[in-house]
């Protein structure tokens, strides 16, 4: 189905030019297809990642200035122009994207915006450079040069200019389609997914929220600074006003109307956002667009609605609202008076109605023509889940010392002075009341915190201080008490992330699609799947992680954290939430994890877990070590009956 309407799509745009001849309506395509390389690069960036960028237009002004100059300066052509346009893209993207997202929070918005006001200023400043508002002209390249009328289907000198240049953006169109898909169904586009759906997950899996969010943002400037290129070479003419503010807003608009998260929503947008206001100076054609609009509206909406009986109403209203819309299309006298409000209630529609935008609602309806993902084979054996086999440490040293470790939280000390030493090979249990510090522990032993005094060391390495992925990286695994899944990735896909660390491949490898990509994705695949059997899960391989029930999302998780290759591995009470067979699975699996060779930390409230499977237990209260040693000897100390089993146990002890 997706091959057709691929092979149907690349027919079309082939014939394109000899079916219709209007030169108008050619230069309207390349314009679509342009303003669609960077949507679909904006979207990597507000899509995946979740991000703001209002300076695309300015990345994009960046690129077609890039070629103005070195055509008006130095007269160097299109093809040069390609090349060092992409750079100087790449660098503009790496010098916002850098300083912007160490932290968290809308400062990429607001660098962009500035970065926006300051380019168009720049640009119209720079006479000496960028001949000011007075703009650069261009002249589109020709290939073949013919001196004469072509003899087949009349094409005369420009048209054949124009045809040809048609099928130069065609074509890298294709290509950037082609490479972004590859790009987000690699490890990269997962990371990008996974560290919108929890960033702290992505750290404390080894995949740094920050290199990422700057690829990611670095990767889409490169597509805004081609498709620049591209633009003043086919309009063959800039100047400053043509990359405003208002075109970075119009971008994001096209990414958010057509819809997030795919290559058709953002050329969608795209379309709309410039053939727009061309269909708002033409009553005709507004109402011709406005009718077959209603009429998809109404075949798609009633199609999801026998499909998706118990959204009925949600599918009702946005259907309604395209017919009534073209209603109101055909009452319009003079259009031209109402632009600005028919954009304005389309915006509040889109934000009402289609969150996910017109792509995302389409979509949902088509789910059921779409064939399944093919399953994978699994390896029966467990061999393939621990073909890295955690690395041996040397037995007799500990494999985690902390020393004097305090935490503080304004005036609460939710750690004080605690020392823990972890035996390599162990299952060392922390126990403790509610709020005695025990996810603190976990929290400043996987970098999330840092401790206000004191020291970790993980195998005689000082790892305080370190990030959450760098200390992840070193070989400390973990779930999280409140589960932090990736929720709309599969939950291989989930797996696979966890699998970050294995791949040696970069961004060029994936976007070429070299052997070793290739290799690699389809070893990291089978790994996941044998990681999914291992925690008997590879039924639901392609279900989204926020489908399942919730105990099931807490043996998924510690799928994930093995995906690492841990050596620590460290479980928030793993067992919380789950019905009393699950928990006798889950015993089973931490057994056999151990016996792997993975030394493990156990925070668990059920008591008869934490003494069947701990060989060492440390007792917090209050931020306090008050107890350590051999269950047993823990469950009869005094002190933990009273701080920690309750009156009524201490009664009957
Ligand atoms: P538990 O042993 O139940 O896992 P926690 O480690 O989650 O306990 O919490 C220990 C104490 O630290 C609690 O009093 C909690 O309110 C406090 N605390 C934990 N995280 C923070 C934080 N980020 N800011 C302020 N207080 C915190
Ligand atoms: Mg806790």
């Amino acid at each position: 189905m997706k091959r057709l309407a691929t092979l149907a799509a690349i027919a079309a745009a082939v014939l394109f030019p000899f079916l219709v001849t209007s030169p108008y309506y050619l230069h309207l395509v390349v314009v679509i297809a342009i303003f669609s390389i960077v949507t679909m690069g904006l979207d990597i960036v507000f899509g995946y990642t979740g991000e703001v960028s209002l300076g695309h237009a300015a990345l994009f002004g960046v690129g077609a200035y890039t070629a103005g100059v070195l055509a008006f300066q130095f007269g160097l052509g299109f093809w040069i122009a390609i090349p060092c346009a992409i750079v100087v893209a790449l660098a503009f993207g790496a010098l916002l994207a850098l300083p912007a997202l160490r932290v968290t929070g809308p400062y990429l918005a607001m660098v962009t915006l500035a970065f926006g006001t300051i380019v168009a200023i720049l640009i119209n400043e720079m006479t000496f450079l960028t001949n000011g508002p007075l703009g650069i002209s261009l002249s589109k390249p020709l290939f073949a040069d013919v001196r004469e009328q072509l003899p087949f289907l009349e094409m005369s000198r420009p048209r054949l200019r124009d045809v040809e240049y048609y099928y130069v953006v065609m074509a890298s169109f294709a290509l950037v389609v082609l490479v972004i898909n590859r790009l987000l169904a690699s490890r990269f586009g997962r990371a990008f997914e996974a560290l919108r759906d929890s960033p702290i997950a992505s750290d404390c899996m080894g995949v740094s929220v920050y290199r990422h969010k700057v690829l990611a943002f670095v990767l889409s400037a490169g597509f805004a600074g081609f498709a620049g290129v591209l633009f003043a070479y086919s309009e063959q003419y800039i100047a400053p006003n043509n990359f405003s503010f208002e075109l970075s807003i119009q971008f994001l608009l096209a990414v958010t109307m057509g819809g997030r998260k795919s290559r058709v929503g953002p050329v969608l947008g795209a379309a709309i956002v410039v053939y727009l206001p061309n269909l708002l100076a033409d009553i005709g054609q507004f109402r011709a667009v406005a009718g077959s609009i209603a009429a998809v509206a109404v075949l798609s909406g009633g199609w999801r609605m026998i499909k998706l009986p118990e959204e009925r109403l949600r599918t009702l209203v946005p259907v309604l609202l395209c017919l009534g819309f073209f209603v109101f299309s055909l009452l319009l006298e003079k259009i031209t008076d109402y632009k600005l409000t028919v954009f304005g209630l389309m915006i509040l529609f889109m934000v009402y109605y289609l969150p996910e935008g017109i792509w995302g609602f389409v979509r949902t309806g088509l789910a059921g023509f779409v064939s399944a993902p093919a399953p994978i084979a699994a390896r029966g054996d467990d061999a393939n889940v621990w073909s890295a086999t955690a690395p041996r440490v040397a037995e007799g040293r500990a494999l985690l010392e902390v020393k004097h470790i305090t935490m503080q939280f304004g005036g609460l000390k939710a750690l004080d002075n605690i020392d823990l030493t972890v035996m390599p090979g162990t299952i060392h249990g922390l126990i403790g009341p509610n709020g005695s510090g025990k996810s603190t522990m976990m929290n400043v032993l996987t970098g999330i915190y840092t401790p206000t005094a004191g020291a970790v060391a993980f195998e005689g390495q000082d790892i305080q201080g370190q990030t959450p992925s760098a200390i992840a990286g070193a070989g400390i695994a973990r779930t999280f008490q409140n589960v932090q899944l990736f929720g709309e990735l599969s939950l291989l896909q989930n797996i696979m992330v966890g699998l970050n660390h294995f791949y040696r491949g970069g961004v060029a490898d994936v976007a070429l699609a070299t052997p070793r990509a290739r290799r690699e994705e389809a070893a990291a695949r089978l790994r996941a799947a044998s990681l999914l059997r291992f925690v008997g899960l590879e039924a639901l391989a392609h279900e989204e992680a926020r489908n399942l029930p919730y105990g099931k999302q807490r043996l998924l998780e510690i799928a994930r954290a093995l995906a690492l290759d841990p050596k620590l591995l460290l479980l928030d009470e793993p067992a919380a939430g789950l019905t009393a067979p699950d928990i006798k699975e889950l015993i089973a699996i931490i057994h056999k994890i151990r016996d792997h060779g993975i030394t493990l930390i156990l925070i668990e409230h059920h008591m008869d877990v934490v003494m069947t499977l701990s060989d060492t237990v440390t007792v917090l209260d209050f931020g306090q070590k008050i107890a350590e040693g051999k269950p047993a000897e823990v469950q009869a100390d005094a002190k933990v009956i009273a701080a920690y089993l309750g009156g009524s146990h201490a009664e009957a002890a």
